[in-house]
């Protein structure tokens, strides 16, 4: 069942060929969003994409490389060409990568920099420009981390991956206030522990280097989640859903959490 009136309200998700982004598509479909399924994998878009056809929704799949200005130019243009006037774009797509600072290579740092911070902004400049010509305003939702507020901590060697998602919160503050007068409204969530493909590489990687069994580094971190679970994909879907709805409408340029507690600010 619905819960939002999003009818018609056409919608961008990257990186939705699994994980959250999938969960977005998907919520935002059943809400009635016409929705282009954006990824890298080409495959798992097409997938997803026929997964909101399954639900009686309407897809675009599409392979997208979100660090390419071409390509988000591309994906912008052909989602107004083939679903009609884009609303909402739902900056998703992400990387992690495990290395202490001292062990950051440069290589590391710009790949985790372009997708989690330089596509944010590719992308919401291709969005909002097409928002800003259609006029009626819009919704920009960025997906960042609560590693975009704190520090990961000492025994979670994700420094550069949250220097990437700090500069994701600082993009939202600052573009809801540049694209206000547009009636552009720009906001960001932060997760905490969210079972999908990137924590299982966090596990895994970070469970190699400290010589645990695989499975306890995880294990450990949702033992520290107030709500006593590990979260689902559908919980930052839920959030995201709200802010892309009508009940949202006096909200820009903030940045909430959903992290079953475990985010302090
Ligand atoms: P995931 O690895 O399961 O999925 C990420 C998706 O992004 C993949 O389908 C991948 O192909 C796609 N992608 C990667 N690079 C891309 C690129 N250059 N262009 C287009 N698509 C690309 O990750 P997830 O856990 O679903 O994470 C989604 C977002 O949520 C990320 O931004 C991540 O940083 C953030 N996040 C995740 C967690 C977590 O615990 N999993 C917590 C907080 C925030």
């Amino acid at each position: 069942m619905p819960r939002y009136n999003l009818e018609g309200q056409v919608a961008i998700v990257t990186g939705a060929g699994r994980g959250i982004g999938r969960a977005i598509a998907l919520r935002l479909a059943r809400e009635g969003c016409p929705v282009t399924v954006a990824d890298l994998d080409g495959e798992t878009a097409t997938q997803v994409a026929d997964e909101v056809r399954d639900l009686g929704g309407q897809a675009l799949p599409l392979q997208v490389d979100v660090t390419r200005n071409e390509e988000v130019q591309h994906m912008v243009h052909q989602t107004s060409e083939e679903l009609g006037s884009l609303r909402i774009l739902v900056n998703n797509a992400g990387i992690g990568a495990i290395a202490t600072l001292l062990e950051t290579d440069e290589e590391t740092w710009d790949a985790l920099m372009n997708v989690n911070a330089k596509s944010v902004l590719l992308c919401s400049q291709a969005a909002a420009r097409q928002m800003i010509k259609q006029g009626g305003g819009g919704r920009i939702i960025n997906n960042a981390s609560g590693a975009g507020k704190i520090a990961p901590g000492k025994g979670m060697p994700l420094g550069a991956y949250a220097a990437s998602k700090h500069a994701v919160v600082a993009l939202t503050k600052q573009m809801g206030l540049e694209l206000s007068d547009h009636g552009i409204l720009v906001n960001c969530v932060c997760a905490g522990i969210v079972d999908t493909p990137m924590w299982d590489l966090i596990d895994r990687e970070t469970a190699a280097q400290q010589g645990v069994p695989v499975g306890s580094v995880k294990a450990q971190a949702v033992a520290g989640v107030p709500l006593g679970r590990i979260q689902q994909p559908e919980d930052v879907a839920n959030l995201v859903a709200f802010l892309a709805s009508d009940d949202a409408s006096y909200m820009t340029g903030q940045t909430y959490n959903v992290s079953g507690g475990l985010l302090p600010y």
